[in-house]
């Protein structure tokens, strides 16, 4: 038993946040006290690491690993992809345009050909299909090549890579 009963604990915090007082000196010499100063101790701390404001030292670090690892926004790599798809189309549509005109000065120059005579017509014919064959094979090479930045921009839209910029 000690000599002195244990005082009330809120005067034993009240010397606790003052630093001295004779609830402190009684603590100093009673278990059961020095076990509840030790508790609320502990229970502090644990209250100013939660409310603590400053981050740890390797916050810094951590958040940037962590954003590098974050694929880029959706919506932006929404964007690219669709940017990417419209100058595909584009392109397709440009080519198209092109081809017609080409097939128009061909259309032209059959004209001519049968004005000058029926005999002609079997040699444009042949010649015209051989630059259909050509036209088509690039038009095919085109499409190919349509299709493959397509894709891409899919796989963009899809994949979630990170541009250079980004990164
Ligand atoms: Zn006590």
């Amino acid at each position: 038993m000690t000599p002195h009963p244990c005082p009330d604990l809120e005067l034993l915090f009240t010397e606790l946040e003052a630093g001295e007082g004779p609830s402190l000196d009684h603590a100093a010499e009673c278990e059961a006290c020095a076990a509840i100063l030790e508790e609320h101790r502990l229970m502090e701390q644990d209250l100013y690491r939660l409310a603590d404001p400053l981050p740890p030292p390797s916050l810094v670090a951590n958040v940037m690993a962590r954003v590098a690892a974050e694929p880029v926004p959706q919506r932006r790599e929404v964007w690219s992809g669709v940017a990417i798809l419209l100058t595909s189309l584009l392109g397709g549509l440009g080519y198209l345009l092109m081809n017609d005109q080409a097939l128009g000065r061909l259309g032209t120059q059959v004209a001519a050909f049968m004005v000058e005579g029926p005999q002609f017509i079997d040699g444009v014919l042949s010649g015209a299909h051989a630059l259909w064959a050509t036209a088509g094979l690039a038009v095919a090479s085109f499409l190919t090549f349509l299709l493959l930045t397509s894709l891409y921009g899919l796989k963009r839209l899809a994949g979630g890579v990170p541009t250079p910029s980004e990164a």
